[in-house]
């Protein structure tokens, strides 16, 4: 009677700890902007200049991760990522390696496939512009982003990177990444969120983006990659035609 008495605080203390250990443990939630749509919910988490996560019901999405790991901590480890391009703001090996569970799956072009290690790229998916994969809930689809004008042409050669287009349910998202404001963007359709690009001399000018976006008419849109880019007025250039919601958000916050 006396041992099993004795026993029941440490028992309870033991229990509490390992309560304590599992919330300490247990992942942050997806937190941002919750975009009903479709089927699910939408989630976006702008994290830094080109990256951001993107939550779609009970998965995570992370478009190309970058920087320091702290950029990540109050986001939940991603079950995708999509990788744009190779440039520095677009691709780091040790982020990937940083952020990334040992079961996350990748999606990115060959340039960017030839980066990675051996293991990572046996859990990639290479598409090249306008093919297409199912991964997870997502179906996504790889889309041109390229410079159009002659002194911009050494950015982004068209074919190297890859836009995304990510459906799911039934809503689909745009992933402009670096690009212009080419006829391949013009002409989508459908898209509920729309993420496009705006800087010189790299991809384009405010004026460039918002007239491509009155060409597509995505519900929502969100500038990013925009840095030194006054997109308050691009906010005014696509509200001028109306229906379309522009989201600006701090993608720059130190
Ligand atoms: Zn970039």
């Amino acid at each position: 009677m006396n041992t099993r008495f004795s026993a029941c605080p440490s028992l309870t203390g033991v229990l509490l700890l390992a309560l304590r250990l599992t919330a300490a443990e247990s992942p942050p939630a997806m937190s941002g902007d919750r975009i009903p749509a479709g089927g699910g919910t939408w989630i976006v988490h702008p994290v830094q200049h080109a990256t951001f996560a993107l939550g779609w019901n009970d998965k995570v999405l992370y478009v190309d991760p970058v920087g320091p790991t702290e950029r990540f901590v109050k986001l939940p480890r991603p079950d995708l990522v999509l990788i744009t391009d190779i440039h520095g703001d677009h691709f780091n090996l040790d982020t990937l390696h940083a952020v990334c569970r040992e079961t996350t799956r990748l999606v990115a072009p060959q340039a960017v496939a030839e980066r990675l290690t051996e293991e990572m790229r046996s859990r990639t998916t290479v598409l090249t512009n306008g093919q297409v994969t199912k991964v997870l809930d997502f179906t996504i689809e790889a889309v041109p982003m390229y410079n159009l004008t002659p002194d911009r042409l050494r950015y982004h050669p068209r074919g190297r990177g890859n836009g995304y287009v990510v459906a799911a349910g039934s809503s689909r998202v745009y992933i402009s990444g670096d690009t212009e404001d080419i006829p391949e963007m013009r002409r989508l359709r459908d898209i509920h969120i729309a993420f496009v690009c705006m800087n010189l001399p790299y991809t384009m000018t405010v004026e460039q983006a918002a007239d491509a976006v009155r060409a597509f008419r995505p519900r929502i849109v969100y500038p990013y990659h925009y840095r030194g880019s006054d997109v308050e007025r691009f906010g005014r250039l696509v509200e001028q035609q109306g229906g379309i919601e522009v989201r600006i958000r701090d993608w720059y916050r130190p």
